[in-house]
């Protein structure tokens, strides 16, 4: 098995919408973002984590990407991955635990493998769990088939155990306050591989298929230059725009229905263009490149100091508190809620419109008229 998975299960909801994208994309390089540099980091510590619990071998990691904020979130899932293994104790005589456990579904697509952040297999049950720290958009479990692979792989593992009845999906999204969980049946899931998996698996490893744009180009290595894509949104520009009041119900509602796509899809490909402009020297038509506005700065805080009290000005610095993750992980939780709970609180999220498959509870016309006006105010 080589460590690249042609088709890896991370990408499926991408594969199984525009199979093609696979073959596309790879005429691209590699791409390693910041964001998964962290989210690599997050997952090897939350993998250490467990492993010590579970007391088998692990060295702590170390990574410059190790901030307060991420160390809470991994603790938020590890606390999560804990309860379900002692619960997982409690409820079988000998539940099997994987941390990191690779995961092979070549038997329904070819060199469809990855890795599982946490399987947890029990008597009738095999659970797998998966780490997203991501600060985007809350990601569904129901029907995922990035899960959905893993516990098609974990199967072959855990039917040779135990007399598996469901496949128990888990996405924890500490960042986002979402843990959301989906069971399904052995054979639904093993109809759901040899029909829908099997099927698309085998176009995208032909590079067959129609391409379909959609959210799942965000992460697509083509994105920037995909005439798909482009034609996709390139349609919203034939809409005859005069008045904005001349805009039928129908119309606005159109444009909302792709407009977060639309302002992804515009600033991908400047960040392209610029790219190509700025490393690369490529000429765009009509474009220039540019000296951005900057603030001023000090050369250097401490000599600035010297000077400005030399001078005779001392009121020069201010006191401000830490933020509340830091002095929660100074204090600990429990201290922090019990001698600073009641002086915390969290304010009302901005009210903002959003498709109705967004999972946040609707606001009534009259809240949100009221919450508008008090803003105003
Ligand atoms: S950008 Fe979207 S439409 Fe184009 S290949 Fe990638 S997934 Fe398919």
């Amino acid at each position: 098995m080589s460590g690249h998975a042609r088709f890896s299960p991370s990408s499926a909801h991408r594969r199984l919408n525009c199979p093609p994208s696979l073959v596309l994309e790879e005429q691209f390089e590699d791409e390693e973002s910041h964001y998964a540099a962290e989210g690599s980091a997050g997952h090897a510590l939350a993998e250490h984590l467990i492993k010590k619990h579970l007391k088998q071998r692990s060295r702590r990691p170390v990574s410059n990407y190790y901030s307060d904020e991420l160390l809470e979130a991994v603790d938020e899932y590890v606390s999560y991955v804990i309860g379900e293994i002692e619960e997982a104790k409690r409820i079988c005589n000998n539940p099997i635990f994987f941390v990191e456990q690779r995961v092979d579904a070549s038997e329904y697509v070819d060199e469809c493998f990855g890795t599982a952040d946490m399987v947890i297999i029990t008597e009738k049950v095999a659970h797998i769990i998966d780490l997203k720290l991501g600060k985007g958009v809350p990601v569904s479990v129901e029907k995922n088939p990035q899960l959905m692979i893993y516990g098609l792989g974990i199967l072959s593992i855990a039917e040779l155990l135990y007399d598996i009845e469901t496949v128990r999906l888990t996405i924890v999204q500490p960042r986002l306050n979402s843990l959301n969980t989906w069971d399904i049946s052995i054979e639904e899931l093993k109809v759901w591989g040899e029909t829908v998996l099997k099927q698309a698996g085998e176009k995208a490893l032909a590079g067959n298929g129609d391409f379909k744009a959609g959210s799942w180009c965000r992460f697509c290595k083509a994105r920037n230059k995909c005439r798909a894509r482009s034609d996709e949104f390139l349609q919203l520009a034939k809409m005859e725009f005069r008045e904005p009041a001349l805009l039928s119900d129908e119309e606005i509602a159109e444009v909302l229905k792709v407009s977060d796509e639309l302002a992804k899809w515009s600033s991908d490909v400047y960040t392209f263009a610029q790219d190509q402009a700025i490393v690369h020297g490529k000429q765009w038509n009509g474009f220039k490149l540019v000296e951005g506005r900057s603030n001023r700065k000090y050369t250097s805080e401490k000599e600035l100091a010297q000077a400005a009290i030399a001078a005779g000005f001392t009121d020069i610095y201010k006191r401000s508190l830490v933020t509340i993750t830091e002095l929660e992980r100074l204090m600990g939780k429990k201290e922090f809620a019990k001698v600073l709970g009641h002086l915390v609180y969290k304010p009302q999220g901005k009210i903002t419109l959003v498709p109705n498959n967004d999972k946040r509870e609707a606001i009534t016309k009259t809240t949100a008229e009221a919450e508008f006006q008090e803003d105003s105010l």
